[in-house]
């Protein structure tokens, strides 16, 4: 897979226990959706989709990796940070400052939690819902 904002191919790290594909010269990351999480998805509560935690979604020019359809843009309020979206329920992209902003909330939650396993699960947790393909699916359709 390319970077969406380069030519670069896309290389597998590690970021807090979640595997994703980072660009080589630091433009973010890209989150695949995740199938097997179809099944934790059943917990998924529809309120919030409506319009409290996400909002204001835009067109980009930024293709996705997979399909090179235009991405598309969105605040996830929850952690304040915008995401991009592949409307064809690819996966998500993290910009770089958007990424840090991620690894941020991590250590404040971790300071918070003090023990970084549970700041890391939580993530995770929210993450794995993020990128069930039924949460993309309410997420485009919301937006139409
Ligand atoms: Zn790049
Ligand atoms: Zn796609």
């Amino acid at each position: 897979m390319k970077c969406t904002k380069c030519d670069a191919t896309l290389v597998k790290e590690t970021h807090r226990g979640i595997e994703v594909d980072a660009c080589p010269t630091g433009h973010g990351m890209w989150l695949d959706l995740a199938e097997l999480d179809q099944l934790e998805d059943k917990a998924f509560d529809e309120d919030e989709l409506k319009g409290t935690l996400v909002y204001s979604q835009v067109s980009t020019t930024d293709s996705c990796p997979h399909c090179g359809s235009a991405l598309q843009q969105f605040q996830y309020r929850l952690y304040d940070i915008t995401l991009e979206y592949c409307p064809s329920s690819h996966g998500y992209w993290l910009d770089k400052g958007e990424s840090e902003r991620v690894t941020e909330l991590m250590d404040r939650r971790e300071g918070d939690m003090e023990r970084s396993a549970e700041a890391q699960k939580d993530w995770a947790g929210t993450l794995k819902r993020l990128r069930s393909p039924s949460f993309v699916d309410k997420l485009t359709g919301l937006f139409k």
